[in-house]
């Protein structure tokens, strides 16, 4: 059942991330559901590239309540590990994206879903494919593994898997 099915996207590029990750996921799991994990992953910054490479993963969880309810968990947990907004695509310390929400849709001011820049971000698809290739993305035709099949090879090296989880 894919109902409040909801994968959200963790990145970071300041301080020692794969240790955050672990954590934020441990704190997240006394709020949420998670079902999967995926593998940490390295990838180059997109957009301004004046900053460390950053680190990349995905989560499955299942959320039955309100999507904003959710973005308001994300951000607490990005707040108390040190998110602090610098620029848009600059670095962070922790950044939680709510990515796709079964077949749902959402559009407010605070929250969209599908986000907006999912698809053109090989960094979210790609750990989003290990947890999940058989998911259809709502308005796509093709499931994860295949979008991420279709990823254009000269980027193929920006991703590189760092730790299974
Ligand atoms: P980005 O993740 O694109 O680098 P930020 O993490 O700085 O950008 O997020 C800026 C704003 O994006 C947040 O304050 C939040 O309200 C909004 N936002 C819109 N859609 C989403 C979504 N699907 N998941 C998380 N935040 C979102
Ligand atoms: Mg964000």
């Amino acid at each position: 059942m894919l109902k409040d099915k909801v994968f959200i996207a963790l990145g970071g590029n300041i301080g020692a991330v794969p240790q955050t990750f672990d954590q934020a996921i441990g704190r997240l799991r006394s709020d949420i559901k998670i079902l999967k994990v995926s593998s940490y992953y390295r990838a180059k910054p997109a957009g301004f590239t004046q900053q460390n490479d950053f680190y990349n993963a995905a989560i499955l969880v299942h959320y039955p309540n309100q999507p904003i309810a959710l973005l308001d968990i994300l951000q607490k947990t990005e707040k108390k590990f040190g998110k602090k907004f610098i620029h848009l695509n600059g670095p962070r310390s922790l950044d939680l994206d709510i990515v796709f929400w079964g077949n749902k849709t959402f559009s407010s001011s605070k929250l969209t879903i599908p986000h907006p820049r999912a698809f053109v971000r090989d960094f979210v698809l790609v750990p989003c494919a290990e947890i999940a290739p058989q998911y259809t993305p709502v308005g796509k035709t093709k499931t994860l593994a295949e979008l991420v099949a279709n990823i254009d090879k000269k980027n193929g090296y920006l991703i590189n898997r760092i730790k299974r989880n």
